[in-house]
């Protein structure tokens, strides 16, 4: 970790700040100065969902095992081919999946071979049900057959001694089909990653207690709760920490000893960032930035211990913005994966004028719809407030303007990053 660097602070009024720290700057910093875990365990395969591998997986054997056919038909040897004319040949037997034929064939003969089925002895090639004409035991077909065809082949999918998936590889559903094709039903992955999170504010309260006024509800241990929940990492819930330095470093401390990441929402803005400095300065090694993006301006990060530590923004929608702009991605870092996919980010017509001041990167909520000749395009949320959640409730996407870019009418071409199905 460098010396903790601070940056002047300026009004959050204006766009443009030439103190701000452009957002690939600020993943770039975050990226080298993370360490992942290191400690493995195996799992039973099912278990294993969601976790980094941490050893490659080799193939123990070729999959599929043996030559088998790809369809429903039957089996032959191609040099029965007859140059013109239909080929006639006389049905020796049937082999069924998991039940080859026993025997082999002989000049003139086939096999009736249903799909999945081992290529019986002999026969290199297979024409399907539909393009035969069965009479008793024999059947003819016509020319335009060739050989080799409708088989799969030992090892076609997978080879004996071949890399599977690498180490770092996150375990997704079809990950877990591919492993068992393998016989392979338990795997080495890195521990679960410990995250601890806690909200900070004299106005927040908790739910089931009552509203007071000018205080708001805690929704960000809500929200945070729900993201770290998909991204299947352990959640420890440290609840609302008054804007007190010793509460604060208490807090701080207690999630230290027990979690790999620590992140905290709220009191890194212009105004509260003054005592968290101070105190973080005392426990840790942490930046303050600010961000050149809208929402989000206000990010903290560093170590506190030997914990990874992320101050987020207290707006709600700054809070969800920041976490899949930067925390998402040190989390999957930290949990082994080395280089992990970015978002999922696509070029499309936006169907309204955007308003945006140039001089920062915006997040914009936004909906991407299939529209009435069947293309799919964005529209901008109505309400694009920081704090008002409600937008991040309604969008599927966001739509990223860069910091250059200002107002641009319907019709534009914009970069959307998809939200469904983040994990
Ligand atoms: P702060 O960054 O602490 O100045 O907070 C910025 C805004 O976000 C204020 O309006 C806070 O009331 C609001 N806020 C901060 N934390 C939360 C929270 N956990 N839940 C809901 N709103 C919050
Ligand atoms: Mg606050």
């Amino acid at each position: 970790m460098t010396k903790p660097v601070f940056i002047p602070t300026s009004s959050c009024a204006d766009d443009y700040d030439p103190d701000s720290m452009p957002v690939a700057k600020a993943r770039e910093y975050i990226r080298d100065h993370l360490t992942p875990v290191q400690a493995k365990e195996c799992l039973p395969l099912r278990n294993a969902l969601g976790r980094v591998l941490a050893t490659d997986i080799i193939s123990p054997h070729n999959v599929p095992n043996h030559d088998n056919s790809a369809m429903d038909g039957y089996a032959f040897n191609a040099d029965d081919l007859q140059p013109s004319g239909p080929t006639t040949l006389r049905i020796a037997g049937t082999a069924v999946a998991g039940k080859a034929y026993v025997g082999k064939i002989e000049p003139g003969e086939c096999v009736r071979i249903m799909t999945g089925a081992v290529m019986p002895v002999n026969c290199d090639s297979v024409v399907m049900q539909e393009q035969v004409q069965q009479t008793g035991e024999y059947m003819l077909f016509g020319a335009g057959v060739r050989r080799g065809q409708n088989v799969r082949h030992a090892g076609e999918d997978l080879k004996t001694g071949q890399t599977v998936l690498p180490a770092g590889h996150l375990l997704r559903p079809a990950d877990l089909g591919l492993v068992a094709s393998l016989g392979v039903g338990e795997v080495k992955v890195f521990r679960r990653l410990r995250v601890a999170f806690f909200s900070t504010g004299d106005e927040l309260t908790s739910i089931g207690q009552t509203l007071e006024s000018g205080q708001v509800y805690d929704s960000n241990r809500y929200t945070l709760y729900g993201m770290l929940a998909r991204m299947g990492v352990d959640i420890i819930d440290l609840g609302v920490v008054r804007d007190d330095p010793q509460l604060l470093e208490q807090a701080l401390q207690e999630a230290a000893s027990c979690a790999d990441v620590i992140l905290s929402s709220g009191g890194v803005s212009v105004g509260d960032a003054d005592y968290m400095k101070q105190l973080l300065s005392d426990l840790g090694q942490v930046v303050f930035w600010k961000i050149a993006m809208k929402p989000g301006r206000p990010l903290a990060f560093g170590k506190v211990g030997n914990a990874h530590y992320f101050g987020l923004p207290g707006n709600p929608v700054a809070v969800m913005v920041t976490f899949y702009q930067f925390v998402r991605e040190a989390l999957l870092i930290l949990m082994g994966q080395p280089n992990p996919a970015p978002l999922p980010t696509l070029q499309t017509l936006c169907v309204e004028p955007l308003k945006k001041a140039p001089g920062r990167v915006e997040f914009q909520r936004g909906t991407l719809f299939p529209d009435h000749d069947g293309l799919w395009r964005v529209r901008p949320i109505g309400n694009q407030g920081s704090g008002v959640l409600r937008s991040m409730s309604e969008a599927n996407c966001f739509i990223v303007l860069a910091e250059a870019c200002g107002n641009l009418p319907a019709g534009e071409m914009v970069q959307v990053q998809l939200l469904e199905g983040l994990v």
